[in-house]
């Protein structure tokens, strides 16, 4: 029987990926070859990377802003050094925000590269908040802040304005709710939380912003160089790309980002609503800052745990653990994952109370 998971990434994707991916691997386009075994540099291939490419930029409203959508490798930690290699000018200077251990890993690379401002940080309080009321100093050449944190569970809902560049990691969060996009000025995210397979990242950049550092840039590290080449400069990982399509395809059908976005909404609710309600649970987050992809929440005497495992367990849930820096339970909702799901899980925690009573 096909699980409830809730695991933070990779995760679940729409059950029509899996069964097309699959189909493609057998036998892609009805071409009697599978989509392994053909030229990245195929019509057909050159098809699927120029539709996703489009496709990204549609759903997030950004078609014909002067934005250029890639796929390429590395996963969201190469960004963390792709971006100052691209945006950092020779002595020059960054500004992050601290908000948890993705964005604590951007700031280490960029160190790498130059200045690097933290204007704020919850670090102190255990990442358990967005911090706010920071001044993004203007002798920065951009600003980088981290939309959703994963592991905390906390999201950004109201984003700086700001006088230099937005950079922002949705790795976690892209594609789930509305947002005015156009405020970033570059978004990176790895496929594998809400898009597609692991293996390959999206990355969206506002094209005016690049090739203003006086930098030597490698080749594989240049946005332009992957702009220029269509996001073919060397071999994409067609595989994860193929499955980010029919993400994206699956998606547009589900009525794009506003519908989604309602769902996920609810599907939060009705996760945090039995959190506060049930008095054997406690959420970890600021109730303000509270993600609607990645719930974290405790037990409030621990030694229910056995219990509260072999319920969700025994219900068909997967992927609950909390991650080690927190403890608990973490639930991710991405988009895939139906609110029937969230039920199952919120009738393992009612029933956990009505056996310890
Ligand atoms: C998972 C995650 C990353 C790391 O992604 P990789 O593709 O494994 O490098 C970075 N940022 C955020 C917000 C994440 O959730």
């Amino acid at each position: 029987m096909k699980k409830h998971n809730f695991s933070a990434g990779p995760c679940i994707l729409p059950q029509e990926v899996f069964e097309k991916s699959a189909q493609a691997i057998l036998n892609f386009n009805q071409s009697g070859l599978s989509i392994l075994e053909i030229s990245h540099r195929s019509k057909d291939f050159i098809a699927v990377m120029e539709e996703a490419r489009a496709l990204v930029l549609e759903l997030l409203g950004l078609t014909g802003k002067g934005y250029q959508a890639l796929f390429l490798q590395g996963g969201a930690s190469m960004e963390f050094l792709r971006v100052p290699h691209n945006l950092m000018p020779l002595g020059g200077q960054a500004s992050y925000l601290d908000t948890g251990t993705w964005a604590n890993n951007a700031i280490k690379e960029a160190k790498l590269f130059g200045d690097t401002v933290v204007v704020a940080s919850s670090k102190n309080e255990n990442y358990n908040h967005i911090p706010t009321d920071y001044i993004i100093p203007e002798t920065a050449s951009y600003f980088h802040c981290t939309s959703n944190n994963t592991i905390f569970g906390t999201q950004i809902k109201q984003f700086p304005q700001t006088a230099v560049p937005m950079i922002c990691d949705m790795s976690s969060d892209i594609f789930s709710r509305s947002l005015d996009f156009s405020q970033f000025d570059l978004i990176y995210a790895g496929a594998q939380k809400n898009m597609g397979p692991a293996g390959t990242t999206l990355i969206i950049i506002k094209e005016s912003i690049l090739g203003k550092t006086g930098r030597s840039i490698p080749s594989m590290m240049d946005y332009e160089k992957h702009i220029k080449a269509d996001s073919m400069y060397n071999t994409p990982a067609v595989l994860p790309v193929y499955s980010s399509l029919l993400t994206l395809q699956w998606l547009k059908n589900q009525g794009g980002i506003a519908a989604i976005e309602k769902k996920n909404e609810a599907k939060a609710q009705l996760l945090y609503n039995e959190i506060d309600r049930n008095p054997l649970f406690i959420g970890t987050a600021n109730k303000a800052d509270r993600s609607s992809m990645n719930a974290t929440f405790l037990l409030v005497d621990s030694t229910h745990q056995e219990l509260f495992d072999s319920l969700w367990k025994a219900a068909g849930i997967s992927g609950l653990p909390g991650h080690r820096s927190v403890g608990g339970y973490r639930a991710s909702m991405y988009n895939a994952l139906p609110i029937e799901s969230v039920q199952v899980l919120v009738d393992a925690m009612q029933e956990l109370e009505k056996q310890v009573k």
